[in-house]
């Protein structure tokens, strides 16, 4: 799951509280939270705000390739293919599918989890020789 707020996969199913959340997951919705920023957001295979892009339906992918139409099997395929309806694949569970939402690839963020590689550059000395006269 991918947050809307920060793009981390760091996503945790929450636990259902009150009403709010019990009359959401009667459409179908599940309350989410991010572990990395802390957000709440409520989603089906995708958060709320990226359900008008292309996402995968098996995983909620957003990170999908455009392949070739003709790639894709199914029984409407051959009507997709003959509208021209772009199709797409989803590396992490081998689906391609046809798709008319919007796309908008988004690239899950890096996991912080070596938070030292950062520093250590800047630890590049200069040497300023004096120029002797
Ligand atoms: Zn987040
Ligand atoms: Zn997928």
């Amino acid at each position: 799951m991918l947050c809307p707020r920060c793009q981390s996969e760091n996503c945790r199913r929450s636990r259902r509280q009150g009403f709010g959340d019990f009359a959401i997951s009667v459409v179908g919705l599940r309350p989410w939270r991010c572990r990395s920023c802390d957000a709440r957001f409520v989603a089906r295979a995708v958060a709320i705000k990226y359900l008008p892009y292309v996402h995968c339906t098996m995983c909620g992918n957003l990170d999908l390739q455009t392949i070739s139409a003709e790639y894709v099997d199914g029984m409407l395929a051959w009507l997709f293919r003959m509208v021209h309806i772009p199709a797409y694949r989803c590396a992490p569970c081998r689906n391609r599918f046809f798709s008319i939402r919007r796309y908008h690839r988004i690239i899950p963020a890096a996991e912080p989890s070596a938070p030292q590689q950062a520093q250590e550059q800047e630890q590049e000395h200069v040497h300023h020789t004096p120029v002797a006269r």
